[in-house]
């Protein structure tokens, strides 16, 4: 496997599904480094942490213990948080603490550390342009606010979890506005990444689709 593939987008636009199913397909290793944000927020959260405290925040980002599974659990200090982290409380302070300089740096050195080989499927805001900026395949998976909140929607009420559609829209857009509008490293699509609007596609679709960029792009590199 002589390729890295970097999957960026704006929140709830499927990314780490595509990315996932991906991986499975083409037997490469998917990092989920949303995930690395959300549990920031998650330990900051239950260790009643400020999330404007930069400098206890920073450190917490470098000295915690995280794994990502292949099999996609996550665990943070050794406690599975698969499921919890993805609450929207911890969605929204994922969203805050990713604006500090300190915990950006620490995780992207984690992610950098992870990656260095080929064979990688990361999936993240920033990996076409600051994390993997030489990945051979970068994507820009975006998607309308209304069919992202509908999927999320749905995906709630598959889980048996009640939502209101209105809001799940509202907390979408606020999540895009301080993602695209921070400071560090904020969402932007790299110059050479490809878009891929998934508001019309199916999952199976956008993975064809994308299967169909890394084959060709990994004839060059045989
Ligand atoms: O991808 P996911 O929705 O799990 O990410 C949660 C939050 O973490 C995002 O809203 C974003 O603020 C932050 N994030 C980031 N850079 C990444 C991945 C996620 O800033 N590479």
């Amino acid at each position: 496997m002589s390729i890295n593939v970097a999957i960026d987008g704006p929140s709830a636009s499927g990314k780490s599904t595509i990315a996932k199913l991906l991986a499975k397909k083409m037997g490469y290793v998917h990092i989920d480094t949303g995930a690395m944000y959300r549990c920031v927020a998650y330990l900051a959260i239950k260790s009643e942490i400020d999330l404007s405290d930069e400098p206890r925040l920073s450190q917490m980002a470098e000295s915690m213990d995280i794994r990502l599974t292949s099999d996609g659990k996550v665990f943070l200090n050794q406690e599975n948080v698969t499921e919890k982290i993805r609450e929207e409380e911890f969605s929204l302070g994922a969203s805050k603490v990713s604006v500090y300089a300190g915990v950006r740096k620490a995780l992207v050195a984690r992610q950098q550390r992870m990656a260095q080989d080929k064979g990688f499927i990361v999936d993240g805001r920033d990996i076409g342009t600051v994390v993997l900026p030489d990945a051979e395949v970068k994507i820009f998976q975006t998607a309308s606010v209304e069919s992202r909140a509908r999927r999320r929607f749905n995906e709630n009420l598959n889980k048996g979890v009640k939502s209101d559609f209105e809001l799940l829209k509202k907390e979408i857009e606020l999540r895009d506005f301080q993602d695209t509008n921070r400071k560090e490293s904020p969402l932007k699509k790299a110059e050479d990444a490809i878009e891929i609007d998934t508001s019309d596609l199916t999952v199976e679709q956008v993975v064809q689709k994308i299967v169909e960029i890394i084959e060709k792009r990994s004839e060059c590199y045989d």
